[in-house]
């Protein structure tokens, strides 16, 4: 009883049978799943830079990778007076030099090139262009094998999609994050 018991909550753990069977196992990016990540994100609605729904996305990105076990840590800065926060993940035992896997998070605050100029002041949904990329990520975050993680930072860029709106410049958050590396 015991034993079926714990083979239950092995099952029921998220992340455990990957680890339990690392010897054998072959990675399998899960379209399903990556696609799930996006409707989540699309589902707090637009999400620029500084919004309300930003940090509802973020703290659901947190928490996915914290679930998997990932160390997340945010890098905030202020710019143009709003709050920026890129999400940082690495594995508990990173190795000193490592691949950077990122993609933005936020989203454009206006549809400013859209055809019909009435939409024009529209914020952006940003299914592709912001959920889709951090999508990814976290489906990569789950399946990558362990043995590799180490060698991975996965970052969530904010501020990469307002450029030329309300005098923004783009690829802010990323451009930071660049600039505190060693
Ligand atoms: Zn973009």
């Amino acid at each position: 009883m015991r034993v079926t018991l714990a083979i239950i909550i092995l099952l029921l753990v998220p992340g455990l049978p990957y680890r339990a069977s690392q010897a054998n196992y072959t990675p399998s990016f899960d379209g399903e799943e990556a696609f799930n990540h996006l409707v989540a994100q699309t589902d707090f609605g637009p999400r620029p830079p500084g919004s309300d729904n930003l940090t509802k996305c973020r703290n659901y990105i947190i928490n996915e990778l914290e679930q998997i076990g990932w160390t997340v840590s945010l890098q905030t800065f202020t710019y143009m007076d709003t709050f920026i926060t890129n999400i940082v993940a690495e594995w508990p035992s990173r190795s000193p030099s490592f691949f950077v896997v990122g993609a933005h998070y936020d989203t454009r605050p206006y549809a400013d090139q859209e055809s019909d100029p009435t939409d024009r002041t529209l914020p952006v949904l940003g299914a592709n262009d912001g959920a889709s990329g951090a999508s990814v990520l976290l489906e990569l975050a789950r399946v990558l094998p362990e043995s590799i993680r180490g060698s991975v930072e996965f970052v969530f860029f904010d501020a990469e999609d307002s450029g030329n709106i309300n005098g923004w410049d783009w690829i802010v958050g990323s451009t930071y994050y660049v600039d505190q590396l060693d």
